[in-house]
């Protein structure tokens, strides 16, 4: 008997995931089917994507380029919407069996929220969904019966790891950091790096927000909270080692002290392709490993001190209740002045520690509280950058 393939809806499709998990399907036509495609602005991309993977519904989120994709895609009878209140719906499809949320920041909460609503199966690259919200939307998950399959390399690492071992309590995990294009520079160095240096990241192509995050080592910061979420860990239950050839993806301890990791190039299709295709593993055809070529795999601490980022999301996971959500925030903002060479390197961390200290706290925050606080942050934030000390 033939089998069913897996439908899926890909929110984000236009982006670094997005466009490597269409690579993964493309290379598996018979276990996948596009169900959904999103994207924000590439309208053009979208289009061609839709063309060549046929999908039920298109939604491009900029409405101002609605008619322009409904147009193009006509002639194929594809649905075509715009809006991200759209994605929110889409996603909730009768057609649709497991959604890839691979949108950045927290513009990817109320879709990835839907579908758990929807009881769809959810691959989840999109972590800040988690480090926003990680109470509520773990919450909602087990209420409906849903999985999140982790895509971050780290977490699918201790996925992974932890398979055959569900029942055995994790003594503690080691995430693995590259270090970022700055390991090993000090608070000197770091006060003058433009954005075309943070840009290059020594192992992994990525979309630019998350690559600034490397480079400052937030992104570290945003995944211990993201594990925490989702294997339901305590502050010393997760380490962070550096280990710049990022080979080794992640680590977990058992209480016997026996460790598991899991290993492989980097390489983000298959963490992709293990998150749509699980309890599977699909044959593929990616690069090998050559023991030669890395003749030592090395670790060292990361260095909180120079880059505060993570010490900040460490103290915002131990506040817990809309700490997380604040820290997000203001850094989404941070990012992206940084990206308009609005503000320095270094300026990115104060922005988030003054918006720790200044936002009020709330204990146990509703879906609307966590709305209200990522409006208020931004708010700040900008505040914040308009008497940032960078020229203008
Ligand atoms: P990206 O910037 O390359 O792509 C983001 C996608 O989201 C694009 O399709 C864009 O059109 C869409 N998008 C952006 N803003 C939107 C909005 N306001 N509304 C609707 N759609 C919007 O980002 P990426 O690198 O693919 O990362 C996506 C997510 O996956 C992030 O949360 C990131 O942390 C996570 N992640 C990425 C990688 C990687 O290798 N790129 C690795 C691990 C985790
Ligand atoms: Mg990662």
């Amino acid at each position: 008997m033939e089998k069913e393939k897996k439908n899926i809806a890909i929110l984000g499709s236009t982006g670094s995931i997005g466009t490597q998990a269409l690579d993964v399907i493309r290379a598996n036509p018979d276990t996948f089917a596009v169900e959904v495609l999103t994207g924000h602005g590439n309208a053009d991309l979208l289009i061609k994507q839709a063309l060549e993977f046929n999908p039920n519904t298109v939604v491009i989120a900029d409405e101002s380029k609605y008619q322009y994709v409904k147009d193009a895609l006509q002639p194929k009878d594809i649905k075509v919407f715009s809006g991200n209140k759209a994605i929110a719906e889409v996603v909730q499809m009768g057609s649709v069996d497991m959604v890839l949320a691979a949108i950045v920041g927290y513009a990817g909460l109320e879709s990835t929220i839907s579908a758990i609503k929807a009881n769809k199966q959810i691959a989840l690259a999109n972590k800040e969904t988690l480090v926003v919200a990680g109470a509520l939307v773990t919450q909602l998950a087990k209420e409906n019966g849903v999985n999140l399959y982790p895509v971050d390399s780290e977490h699918s690492a201790i996925f992974q790891c932890l398979a055959g071992e569900f029942h055995n309590p994790i003594e503690k995990i080691y995430l693995t950091a590259s270090g970022g294009p700055f390991r090993g520079k000090d608070r000197a160095f770091l006060s003058s790096v433009k954005k075309e240096q943070a840009l290059k990241h020594p192992n992994w192509d990525m979309g630019a927000k998350i690559t600034i995050d490397s480079a400052s080592l937030m992104n570290k910061g945003l995944e211990v909270i993201e594990a925490k979420w989702l294997f339901g860990l305590a502050t010393e239950q997760i380490d962070v080692i550096v280990h710049p050839q990022s080979i080794v993806h992640s680590i977990v301890q058992f209480t016997d002290g026996s460790m598991k990791a899991q290993m492989g190039l980097p390489d983000m299709k298959l963490p992709i392709q293990y998150a749509m295709a699980y309890p599977d593993r699909i044959k593929s055809d990616f690069p090998r490993f050559d023991f030669m070529k890395y003749p030592q795999l090395t670790f060292e601490p990361a260095d909180t001190k120079t880059f505060r980022n993570l010490a900040l999301a460490f103290e915002a996971m131990n506040r817990g209740g809309n700490a997380a959500c604040i820290l997000n925030a203001a850094n989404e903002i941070a990012v992206e002045a940084f990206l308009k060479d609005k503000v320095g390197f270094l300026e990115m961390s104060d922005i988030v520690e003054t918006s720790l200290q200044k936002v009020s706290f709330i204990q146990n925050p509703s879906y609307e509280d966590y709305v209200a606080t990522d409006k208020e942050v931004r708010v700040m934030a900008q505040e914040m950058i308009k008497h940032s000390a960078v020229k203008k």
